[in-house]
């Protein structure tokens, strides 16, 4: 049979990142590819209780259907970390990816134009493919994108917003400086455009302090993207949106029409949570050791590769973005990576035309600080090899 997917198929981009995962599920490879917490400080005792807390003091209703804004307790601890916010401008999402969905559903005509930096998260690039949209990069340094081109694109075509990730962005590390942000906000206040902030990483901070973010510079156009997939688990998928509640009421029914609602057992565990501010404590507990591990890889980065490798030494989140100073391809680097059991994600990937790179994304906080030192010291001899075949 001919089978007829809808053209969106087509652009549905293959996985790399389902690629490396799959070359790396048990096996001897040590990976610095997927962008993944440490298991070991998942805090299974502290949600154990919490569960049994819930299990033993709810009614049957909790597994009833119920309204898809979320329970409301969660979007009041959340509303708390922003100024001014109230439960009814939180929605709670399947993570912040769902998120992600809804913003593009409500937004994107096929052919729209839309803006993103250069490079950009993954799974964002190919959630956007599918809804046909046209893409424009906008470069980003360690200090934030180039807000002169942000402004021809701004005033030359009116996109529908701009997707960002301000602070300790994936797959840089980077973070937008102050003078940026600033500049950001006034161009999208004079341009009247939209802006998504995805903020995962924010409270994965190693050192240095909170810079603004766009939810205090210019809250009227922003959209808020959080999650707890960084901070607690991944697993619970709960994620959030915070926005005006003229777009929380868009989302919402968007959300209905998805899935109708998420399980809302996860989420008053972590209302419990929250409200025993108990997580506080656990993000200083986790913090430390990925600054740590942050430390192991830039020694090791610094020890085996010399200056031969430029990155900068990332504040917060997950990710090194290394470049290579001999133009060399990371996606060919990959093939001799492998050999010596080792993974990352070559550069090419978070770029929306797939250039050749010379740059790779190495996330450190999933090994140990041995296998942080044992990785590099392959991925060196896997370069040594590349660069005499
Ligand atoms: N945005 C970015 C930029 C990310 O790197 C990630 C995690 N990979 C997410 C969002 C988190 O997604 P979720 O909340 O759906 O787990």
């Amino acid at each position: 049979m001919n089978i007829q997917f809808a053209d969106r198929i087509k652009n549905a981009p293959r996985s790399f990142t389902r690629k490396i995962l799959d070359l790396t599920k048990n096996s001897s490879v040590i990976s610095f590819a997927g962008g993944l917490p440490d298991v070991s400080l998942f805090p299974h005792v502290m949600i154990t209780e919490e569960m049994q807390n819930i299990l033993k003091n709810t009614s049957r209703s909790i597994y009833q259907y119920s309204p898809a804004s979320g329970v409301e307790e969660l979007r009041e601890e959340i509303a708390k970390n922003y100024k001014n916010t109230t439960a009814d401008e939180i929605l709670l999402t399947n993570g912040s990816q769902q998120g992600l969905d809804l913003i593009c559903k409500a937004f994107i005509n096929e052919g729209d134009t839309i803006v993103v930096e250069s490079p950009s998260y993954l799974a964002a690039l190919n959630l956007f493919a599918l809804y046909n949209p046209k893409i424009l990069e906008v470069s980003l340094s360690a200090t934030g994108v180039d807000t002169e081109e942000l402004e021809e694109i701004f005033k030359s075509q009116k996109p529908k917003f701009f997707y960002m990730i301000p602070t300790f962005q994936n797959p840089t590390g980077w973070s937008w400086d102050i003078k940026t942000r600033q500049k950001v906000a006034d161009l999208a206040k004079k341009y009247e455009i939209i802006l998504i902030q995805d903020s995962p990483y924010d409270a994965l901070r190693y050192d240095g302090t909170p810079c603004i973010g766009f939810d205090e510079l210019l809250p009227e156009q922003t959209i808020n993207l959080g999650t707890f997939s960084k901070t607690l688990v991944p697993d619970f998928r709960i994620g959030w949106i915070k926005a005006k509640t003229e777009f929380i009421t868009v989302f919402r029914s968007l959300k209905e029409s998805t899935d109708l609602q998420s399980s809302k057992f996860v989420q008053y565990v972590v209302a419990n949570i929250l409200k025993g501010d108990k997580l506080t404590s656990h993000v200083d507990n986790i913090t430390k050791v990925y600054k740590n591990k942050r430390d192991a890889m830039a020694k090791a980065l610094q020890e085996n590769f010399g200056d031969t490798l430029e990155f900068e030494i990332p504040k917060g989140g997950m990710f090194f973005w290394v470049k290579f100073k001999d133009d060399i391809d990371t996606m060919k680097l990959f093939d001799f990576a492998i050999k010596e059991d080792v993974a990352y994600v070559p550069g090419t990937v978070f770029f929306k035309d797939h250039r050749i790179s010379s740059q790779a994304r190495l996330n450190f906080t999933n090994a140990t600080v041995e296998e942080i030192q044992k990785g590099i010291k392959n991925l060196y001899v896997a370069y040594k090899k590349y660069l005499q075949s």
